[in-house]
């Protein structure tokens, strides 16, 4: 994962949000990260920290709210909270559909 891309991109959807709102500061970007992104927080954070001076977003924190993963067995139907990636049903065999721990995305841009 290239975290200062990644950063990249989302002072690019914060400054466009505050564009819109025609706000001339952003103050948090909370960003919904889930646990199998593969993101480095730390690295994440700090690009972030970097690319928004001069920028609306200079003072912007980001808040990262980590999702976790969650799947759901296609056969017996139960619901599971993973720690880590797993194909099978540790109940049944059945195969497990992941219902969240992917998402990367811009949650909401608090700007003024
Ligand atoms: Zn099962």
């Amino acid at each position: 994962m290239h975290e200062a891309t990644l950063a990249e991109n989302i002072l690019d959807i914060a400054i466009d949000a505050a564009r819109q709102n025609h706000a001339a500061k952003i103050f948090k970007v909370g960003l919904k990260l889930g646990e199998l992104s593969g993101v480095e927080v730390e690295a994440l954070t700090l690009s972030f920290d970097v690319l928004k001076k001069n920028t609306p977003a200079d003072a912007a924190q980001l808040v990262i709210n980590r999702v976790p993963c969650r799947a759901t067995c296609n056969k017996c139907g139960k619901n599971f909270r993973l720690e880590r990636y797993n194909f099978f049903c540790p109940d049944c065999d059945g195969i497990l559909i992941l219902q969240s721990g992917r998402e990367l995305l811009v949650d909401y841009v608090d700007c003024e």
